[in-house]
């Protein structure tokens, strides 16, 4: 007699961020549609909570919870209160203190799994993020399920990882400062590593926000790198292969765990987004619609950059000269020290009916409307993604972590941007006119047109991955295989 097919359940846990919810969420829906049959059930990891209103894990209470306002009708949703850390500050924490918090929900994770399969079909297999992987590997080891590991930000960043924990990379000083006393060794300065364009120091990834946490960063990657190419069942990364084709193939002779870069579906991204932190203003589509076609510049800086109070003056000044239409999302917190709702106010009123500033966008809608002709963006890997997906050009101004590598290839290897350089080097801030001149050259220069037409070719040929039989269609056909 044939044996029943075993119905797969996956959980999934989140690194609770917006950059890093958003990726993982898209991926279980994409795995819920792709995969008839298949239990998908997101974790809600909530720092918030109060450990003392915690419902006990031992009395069963994981079921149901409607953690989110939203939630998708393909994949569940379960509440993971934490005991006793809080990170309802977020980013105000040193990144460390945020890693010792992940590392506490261990414990209760394995008691939320083993609670699930006891009333339920049994989960066969752990999704989680890279960076979550130090507890969540232990785990799914413990109870003997495979684990997928998502990687949320592009390939090329994970090979350089890899170069780090060899021992091939040293990049900037304050990270080679460090290496004697964190014990990585660091033997080259600036070098060409296969699978990657030569990189400057200022393209390597760096940590530096409300903390300067460069090496502890850099110390957590390496470690759960380390566990993932060893201990994982396989290492999904949210990229196509068609556009780190060198990097994937280099990644994949570099680890024994298989590596599936099937992330950027178009599909999954017009998803109704279902892990959004910040209410969507939903009232700026009908705004786009009374625009010119590519007339209008979409800025957003993504969900946790700061700009200085002197540096938001200078960009906003820029921005008003360069005449151009703007949606903006001007986020409470993205400035320090300044009256939120009058710099809002003074920012419509000077704009000359031109710009709409709103909270927070449905991001992926805007990025789809017709008439936003660019980007001015972070470059963080998601409004990235976003951004090649729909076509749009972008104005690369990186902040931080893996910003500036993203600019770089942007710019330089795909060419669907352009870059926002300081005139004046030494005082590292972006002037008026340098803002002003590169927002020109985007939306009506020759650059700009030439970018423009290879956003469209790059959108087109991310398009054709997801395809029937496109790269990532095969590879997540694959990764399902996989664990049968
Ligand atoms: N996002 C959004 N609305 C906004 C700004 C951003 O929905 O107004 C989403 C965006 O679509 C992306 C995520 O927030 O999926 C930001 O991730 P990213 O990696 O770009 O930047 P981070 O916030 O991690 O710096």
């Amino acid at each position: 007699m044939a044996m029943a097919k075993q119905q797969h359940h996956v959980v999934a846990v989140p690194v609770p961020a917006q950059g890093h919810l958003n990726p993982l969420m898209r991926f279980c829906k994409l795995l819920a549609k792709q995969q008839p049959g298949i239990i998908v059930t997101f974790v809600d990891l909530d720092f918030a909570a109060d450990a003392a209103d915690a419902p006990p894990l031992a009395q069963e209470h994981h079921n149901p919870c409607p953690a989110a306002a939203a939630p998708h009708s393909l994949v569940r949703r379960v509440r993971l209160p934490s005991r006793g850390v809080d990170l309802s500050n977020g980013f105000s924490l040193s990144f460390l203190e945020v890693f010792h918090a992940f590392l506490s929900i261990a414990p209760d994770l394995e008691q939320l799994i083993l609670s699930l399969s006891r009333h339920g079909p049994p989960v066969t297999c752990l999704l989680s993020d890279f960076n979550i992987t130090l507890p969540t590997q232990d785990v799914a080891d413990k109870l003997g399920i495979p684990r997928i590991v998502l990687y949320p930000c592009c390939a090329s960043r994970l090979l350089l990882t890899h170069y780090l924990t060899q021992g091939e990379l040293v990049s900037l000083e304050e990270v080679k400062e460090a290496s004697t006393a964190t014990g990585i060794e660091m033997r080259k300065v600036f070098c060409k590593l296969a699978g990657l364009p030569t990189l400057r120091n200022e393209d390597i990834p760096h940590f530096k926000h409300v903390t300067d946490e460069t090496v502890s960063l850099w110390i957590n990657s390496t470690k759960s790198w380390q566990v993932c190419a060893t201990r994982a069942h396989a290492v999904v990364v949210n990229s196509f292969e068609d556009l780190e084709a060198s990097t994937f193939a280099t990644l994949s002779k570099c680890c024994n765990v298989p590596i599936y870069d099937v992330g950027i579906w178009v599909e999954s991204l017009n998803e109704e987004s279902a892990t959004s932190l910040w209410e969507e203003d939903k009232g700026c589509l009908a705004w786009l619609d009374q625009q010119p076609t590519s007339s209008v510049l979409y800025i957003s800086f993504g969900s946790i950059t700061i700009l200085s109070k002197t540096q938001y003056e200078e960009f906003l000044n820029g921005l008003l000269a360069s005449k151009q239409r703007f949606l903006w999302v001007f986020r409470a917190g993205l400035v320090d020290d300044i009256d939120y709702s009058s710099s809002v106010a003074q920012i419509v009123s000077e704009s000359d009916g031109k710009g709409l500033v709103i909270n927070w966008a449905p991001q992926q809608q805007v990025l789809a409307h017709p008439s936003v002709g660019g980007f001015f963006t972070h470059c963080g890997w998601n409004s990235t993604s976003e951004s090649i997906a729909n076509g749009v050009p972008m104005l690369c101004w990186p902040y931080f972590a893996d910003q500036p590598l993203n600019a770089r290839f942007i710019v330089d290897e795909w060419k669907v941007g352009l870059r926002v350089k300081c005139s004046k080097e030494n005082t590292g801030l972006i002037e008026k006119g340098d803002i002003d001149k590169v927002i020109r050259a985007l939306m009506e220069g020759p650059e700009g047109k030439l970018v423009r037409e290879n956003a469209t070719k790059l959108k087109e040929r991310c398009g054709q991955c997801s395809l029937e039989n496109g790269s990532s269609y095969r590879k997540l056909k694959a990764l399902m295989k996989s664990l049968e």
